[in-house]
């Protein structure tokens, strides 16, 4: 299978799972659009790995949390590429804290930027794709979004939100060859599980079959299967790479 031909738009592609994205399209020969928030010379380096497997690749900075910013990053990267054939919504953070003691303001700001940044720029994607009559459109979601997880009522609710757009977009765009699919991490070795305390990584071990974390490599290869032309008939759906632990 290769995605020779087509062009990506990966959000939250300077670090973690995004970069790791961005390399396996790439390997697979896709032309990659690389986002980022703040973290330029992480992106810079994302882009120089992607450029040294043989395919395009561009740096856009741009804050998925504003509409106006996911309209102009889409235009960007189509002015850039001609089209606009893969949606990849990885852009993520996490505002961890208990349900009683948390700020609205990091339920908020995490729900802005997870789920809101992927409704943006899968609005933004699809008035494109529409055009093309092609597209494919994958989101990252979570285990957590699945399965909830005390501390991460805002988390939680994001990217249970992920899996109601996945599958109502799904529905719209299906009979013009788009497809809106979603991968679900379960515990993935990152910038952002290192930042959690050493006691709650140590119990979300316990809960994992395989009894190790995941790599963004593992994550990458499942959004890329949604990614394929061939993977037409596939939609609407969410696959857990977890090592078991939602089973
Ligand atoms: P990470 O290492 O913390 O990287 C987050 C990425 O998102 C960075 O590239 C960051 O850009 C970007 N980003 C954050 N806010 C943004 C914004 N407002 N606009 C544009 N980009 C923004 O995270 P990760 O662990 O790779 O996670 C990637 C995705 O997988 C997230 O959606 C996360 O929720 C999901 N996920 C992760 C795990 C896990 O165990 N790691 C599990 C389940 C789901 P900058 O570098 O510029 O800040």
């Amino acid at each position: 299978m290769s995605l020779e031909g087509m062009a990506a738009l990966v959000t939250g592609g300077s670090r973690g799972i995004g970069r790791a994205v961005c390399l396996e399209l790439a390997r697979q020969g896709a032309a990659v659009a690389v986002n980022y928030a703040g973290s330029i010379q992480a992106a810079e380096e994302t882009v120089r790995q992607c450029r040294q497997l043989g395919v395009e690749a561009e740096l856009f900075q741009a804050d998925v949390a504003s509409p106006a910013a996911c309209d102009a990053l889409v235009a960007a990267v189509k002015e850039r590429f001609g089209r606009l054939d893969i949606l990849v919504n990885n852009a993520g953070i996490s505002r961890d804290g208990l349900l009683m003691t948390a700020k609205e303001e990091d339920f908020s700001k995490t729900l802005d930027t997870n789920l809101k940044g992927a409704y943006f720029c899968t609005k933004a994607a699809a008035k494109v794709m529409l055009r093309q009559k092609y597209g494919r459109i994958v989101s990252l979601s979570s285990v957590v979004g699945l399965r909830g997880n005390p501390g991460q009522t805002a988390y939680a609710a994001s990217k249970a939100g992920i899996l109601g757009l996945t599958k109502a977009a799904a529905k719209e765009l299906a009979g013009r060859d788009i497809t809106v699919n979603a991968v679900a991490p379960g515990y993935i070795a990152t910038d952002m599980t290192a930042a959690l305390p050493e006691k709650a990584r140590e119990a979300m071990l316990t809960t994992i079959p395989k009894g190790r974390p995941g790599t963004p490599e593992e994550v990458a290869r499942a959004v890329a299967f949604f990614a394929q032309r061939e993977s037409a008939y596939v939609t609407g759906q969410v696959l857990c790479v977890d090592g078991g632990m939602a089973v």
